[in-house]
């Protein structure tokens, strides 16, 4: 999608420090991060929201939480310890990149609730 950071990020149009990509998924570290591990697990391909996911997109989202969470949680050592995953949706959600995208925090102990 045009004017999309994120996409643009997928496409390779704006350097990002990626810690996995396949052919459907990207991972990159925040910009600004909030803990000590701190990805974003995006989708290559442009979905707004998790409530924009649409049915054709069942395969994508397991493969997102099945697969990708565990793995980068495990090769960037927190799955012993303990992380965070963390999907901010439309305004009062906090979602400032209208893409897509989990946020996965991890190396210091959390608080609750969020902010
Ligand atoms: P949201 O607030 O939408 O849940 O999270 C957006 C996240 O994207 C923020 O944590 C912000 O730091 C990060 N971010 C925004 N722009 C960029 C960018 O250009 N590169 C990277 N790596 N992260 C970004
Ligand atoms: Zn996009």
């Amino acid at each position: 999608m045009a004017d999309c950071i994120f996409c643009k990020i997928a496409a390779g149009e704006i350097p990002s420090q990626k810690v996995y990509e396949d052919e459907t998924v990207i991972a990159f570290k925040d910009l600004s991060p909030k803990a000590p591990v701190h990805v974003l697990i995006v989708p290559k391909k442009h979905i707004q929201s998790v409530a924009h996911f649409a049915e054709e997109d069942k395969e994508l989202a397991a493969h997102i939480f099945v697969d990708v969470v565990p793995k980068l949680a495990a090769d960037l050592n927190v799955a012993d310890g303990g992380f965070r995953v963390v999907m901010n949706t439309g305004d009062d959600g906090g979602q400032t990149v209208n893409h897509l995208h989990v946020h996965l925090l991890g190396g210091r102990k959390m608080t609750w609730p969020p902010g």
